[in-house]
């Protein structure tokens, strides 16, 4: 039975001899992978607090999956806020609280002065819909 023994070529020399080791040694030139490449493969930062590109966007991902957990959990238990993981309106008003923060964040950080008073006129209008949607809900 044939094995597999194909191995990639040296990412620095082309090399295809490698050393039996592990991480692979290139025998031409002594070139270590794949934790280079591990090292190489992290991410910049970017997208997260602190960082030049879009900061805040990974947390607001982040906030807005947790608040769908809780979510998730109340549904499971059909509205119920005991839990086996605990107090499920705890934990409700802990991510409300976490998702508008981050939401805040993110606004100030990536909108401009223009922008943060589109978005706040587009929530008082989707908000007023609501309402009205609540005080009437009709189905479709
Ligand atoms: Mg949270």
């Amino acid at each position: 039975m044939a094995t597999n023994s194909w191995k990639p070529p040296c990412p620095k020399c082309g090399g295809l001899e490698q050393k039996t080791s592990a991480p692979p040694v290139c025998a031409s030139c002594g070139y270590r992978w794949p934790c280079e490449f591990a090292e190489a493969a992290k991410g910049s930062g970017d997208f997260s607090i602190g960082s030049k590109v879009w900061p805040g966007t990974s947390k607001v991902i982040e906030e807005m999956g947790e608040l769908q957990q809780v979510l998730g959990k109340l549904i499971a238990v059909a509205g119920d806020t005991k839990h086996w993981d605990g107090d499920l309106r705890k934990k409700l008003i802990e991510e409300i609280g976490d998702l508008s923060a981050a939401l805040d964040f993110f606004k100030t950080q990536n909108c401009t002065i223009g922008e943060l008073l589109q978005i706040a006129d587009r929530a008082n209008k989707k908000l007023a819909l609501f309402w009205e949607w609540h005080k009437d809900p009709t189905k479709p």
